[in-house]
């Protein structure tokens, strides 16, 4: 069966006060409860060693990381050296990497190769442009970033990925994929993971949406047949949004 999963990107905000304390608050919340989903925050990679502890109800993971181990690449971090401070999983992909930072299939790929071997786990992201939403085609763009990224893995490997749907034209705006959409989106990268791998494997992979959900919309977005949890960025800065998003799951 596969897993529901909650997890916030907290992109390039909070001072360090503000994220100790954010993270200190879910965790407490999450204590209290039985919870029926798996919590992740992606932080920035500088508070990692801050906010990295043992038993926390919160997996904690890095926002991105570079292929290589080591070398002269300033400014980067390798997914070794987020693996050896104890980061447990990491963010591939997201759309403003790909816009933003120019990163390519290719080096989302080796991105991908230098996460599973050095065992974190990898959310990794996808999705359209409004101009590709448009002309029709969204659907076989989103399925050829997840082939020319993803597919290539073995069976046991792709096991550990989870596959965040984050339509571009929803990020951060304010308008949200309706569960229709969503939902339609989530079941043909589903079909896509069957054609590639198998439908027992297509079935047990969990594939969240993300794009402006809050807690308004999370009901109905969360609870669509093929949407199995939410990739949260706004609504995961403040602890009572992102509790109420996961409370979608108790
Ligand atoms: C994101 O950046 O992954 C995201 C989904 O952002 P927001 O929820 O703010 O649209």
């Amino acid at each position: 069966m596969r897993k529901k999963i909650v997890a916030g990107n907290w992109k390039m905000n909070l001072s360090l006060d503000e994220a100790k304390n954010l993270n200190e608050e879910i965790n407490v919340a999450l204590g209290k409860n039985e919870n029926k989903c798996d919590v992740y925050n992606f932080i920035p990679s500088i508070y990692l060693t801050s906010l990295i502890e043992k038993d926390q109800e919160v997996v904690i993971g890095a926002q991105n990381g570079y292929p290589d181990k080591n070398g002269a690449f300033t400014g980067e971090i390798s997914m070794n050296q987020l693996a050896e401070i104890g980061a447990n999983a990491v963010l591939i992909g997201h759309s403003e990497r790909r816009q933003l930072f120019n990163e390519s299939d290719d080096l989302l790929k080796r991105k991908v190769d230098s996460a599973i071997g050095e065992e974190l786990k990898v959310f990794f992201c996808c999705g359209e442009t409004l101009e590709q939403r448009e002309s029709g085609n969204y659907k076989e763009i989103v399925i050829e970033q997840l082939s020319n990224s993803l597919f290539h893995l073995a069976i046991n490997d792709f096991e550990k990925v989870v596959i965040a749907y984050e339509p571009i034209w929803a990020i951060g705006t304010g308008v949200t994929a309706s569960p229709d959409q969503a939902n339609e989106m989530h079941k043909g990268i589903r079909e896509a993971i069957a054609h590639a791998y198998s439908q027992e494997i297509a079935e047990n992979t969990s594939i969240l949406y993300g794009g402006s959900c809050k807690p308004s919309n999370a009901n109905e977005l969360l609870t669509q047949t093929d949407i199995d949890g939410g990739l949260i960025g706004g609504a995961s800065l403040n602890s009572r949004d992102f509790l109420a998003i996961i409370s979608t799951y108790n």
